[in-house]
């Protein structure tokens, strides 16, 4: 299958940021040729800026059905309301529907790869396999991971006191033996292997939710099938507590501890990074290891700014990810390139090293860098073919005066016309060409009685819990946790 698109202006880090030069992309077999190949579909792209595909290098599909529905809840009252365990055994049906839809959403924003940290529940193969065919009948890339804990518990559970039994219990979960699921995940990767848009990546929820057991398998596994491992590090201040009262053996740091369990290489993504501090980022950048940075969900939950013009001076590779349709309301990496870009400003009253160019790269080169895939993230020759046509006469870019600034500060998605995945178009026109979107928003509004339903009774279960989560929220507030990530609070 061949692909010639024409004309359009080709988005390049090293070429010319503000008006990229007209050059033709030849595409043959899903990699960028040189040469125009013979009978190749030509894609008149005349007028339309071509970005390489982004990568979004932090999502979870499970609840995108939320969108919506949660606001000015921090981190540990949202988790209560938004975590797969929360909601039990889904229908088939919506496991297929959510996965699609929130991929389509990625898609309609220039995303290409998706990684994907998905909490399986059931945790069986029925449930892996319908997320996984759901991805290929898309076409989009994802580097899916099974996100796995074997402490079941709220970060916050240690700092809570007077809760009803029965509350209680539903904050502290169930929890499945790290044993048991080592061998799940070491048996998909053999009886669903990476192939074409498909690979895999490792994710431990969070240090404080695994036993040295678990993490000790999932180094073990990561060394040996060389993969990329993803994993929340420092999201909250609770978290940054937990860690000072749990990791005394490694002087406190998460980061330590990691390192000290095999799990800080250049094949470890740590997502958020909030709570890092200066010489930890020293440690990570000498590890070669890169932050994923979520600064809309990290915004929306509260959770601090993270210090990303530090670690971009520290040499640490940084990604980007649009996190949870809960906790952002939507996967769109315009918006996390914006907010990148403006958050950073909040932190560094002078000039730093975050800019448009800088936030370009994050979704771009450093995604693919995180994600091991130096073949994607940039349209050369020789690299695959995940390309996003965006149309100039959009208004954002009238007059042009920069596309980079005008693609990261004025750009919503509106002007998304035209996505290829691997040399397939996949959004023509801003219409999937391999999904019915009418059917499938047909089916969602069916599937949304059930799970308005349930999400009901989520909020009910949770309610008694929420006074007391804040209450050790403000106690924990008041702590020293030796890092500040926060405007306010005082620390
Ligand atoms: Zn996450």
């Amino acid at each position: 299958m061949s692909l010639s698109i024409v004309g359009a202006r080709v988005w390049d880090s090293d070429g010319d940021l503000d008006l990229p030069a007209v050059r033709d992309l030849h595409i043959t077999d899903g990699v960028i040729v040189a040469e125009p190949p013979p009978q190749a579909e030509i894609v008149d792209a005349t007028g339309m800026l071509a970005l390489p595909g982004f990568v979004n290098a932090h999502h979870h599909s499970y609840d995108v059905l939320a969108k919506g529905l949660l606001e000015r809840m921090p981190f540990d009252v949202w988790a209560l309301h938004s975590q797969p365990a929360y909601f039990g055994r889904r229908p088939a049906a919506e496991l297929r529907a959510r996965t699609l839809l929130s991929g389509l959403e990625c898609l309609r924003s220039g995303i290409t790869t998706i990684q994907d940290m998905c909490s399986l529940v059931p945790f069986d193969e029925q449930t892996l396999d319908i997320i996984l065919d759901a991805y290929a009948e898309l076409g989009i890339r994802v580097v899916f991971s099974v996100a796995v804990r074997d402490v079941a518990a709220l970060d916050i559970a240690a700092y809570l006191t007077d809760l009803p039994t029965e509350t209680l219990a539903w904050v502290q979960g169930r929890a499945t033996p790290a044993a048991e699921q080592l061998a799940f995940v070491q048996a998909q990767l053999k009886r669903r292997p990476a192939t074409g848009l498909r690979s895999w990546a490792l994710s431990p929820s969070g240090p404080q939710r695994c036993s040295d057991e678990l993490l000790d398998g999932i180094a073990a596994l990561s060394q040996d099938d060389n993969l990329p491992v993803f994993t929340h590090v420092y999201e909250t201040r609770v978290q940054t507590a937990r860690a000072r009262d749990l990791y005394r053996a490694s002087g406190g740091s998460m980061i330590r501890h990691l390192a000290d369990r095999g799990l800080l290489s250049d094949r470890t993504n740590l997502v958020h990074a909030v709570w890092i501090t200066p010489a930890e980022l020293e440690l990570v950048a000498g590890a070669g290891s890169a932050i994923v940075h979520n600064p809309v969900s990290n915004m929306k939950l509260r959770s601090g700014i993270a210090p990303i013009a530090a670690a971009q001076r520290a040499g640490v590779p940084i990604a980007l990810g649009c996190d949870n349709c809960s906790c952002g309301d939507t996967h769109n990496m315009f918006q996390a390139m914006k907010a990148m870009c403006l958050l950073t400003g909040l932190r560094e009253p002078l000039p730093d090293g975050i800019d448009a160019a800088a936030a370009m790269r994050a979704a771009t080169s450093e995604g693919a860098g995180a994600i091991g895939r130096p073949d994607l993230g940039a349209l050369q020759v020789g690299q695959r073919a995940d390309i996003t046509l965006i149309k100039l006469d959009d208004l954002a870019y009238v007059p042009l005066n920069s596309a980079t600034r005008q693609v990261v500060f004025g750009e919503s998605g509106r002007a998304v016309q035209t996505v290829v995945v691997d040399g397939r178009v996949v959004l023509r026109d801003g219409v999937a060409t391999t999904i019915d979107e009418a059917a499938l928003q047909a089916e969602v509004a069916e599937l949304m009685v059930g799970f308005r339903r349930d999400f009901a009774g989520v909020v009910e279960r949770a309610r008694p819990a929420v006074q007391p989560l804040l209450a050790a929220l403000a106690l924990v507030n008041e702590r020293d946790v030796g890092v500040s990530a926060q405007l306010t609070s005082g620390r």
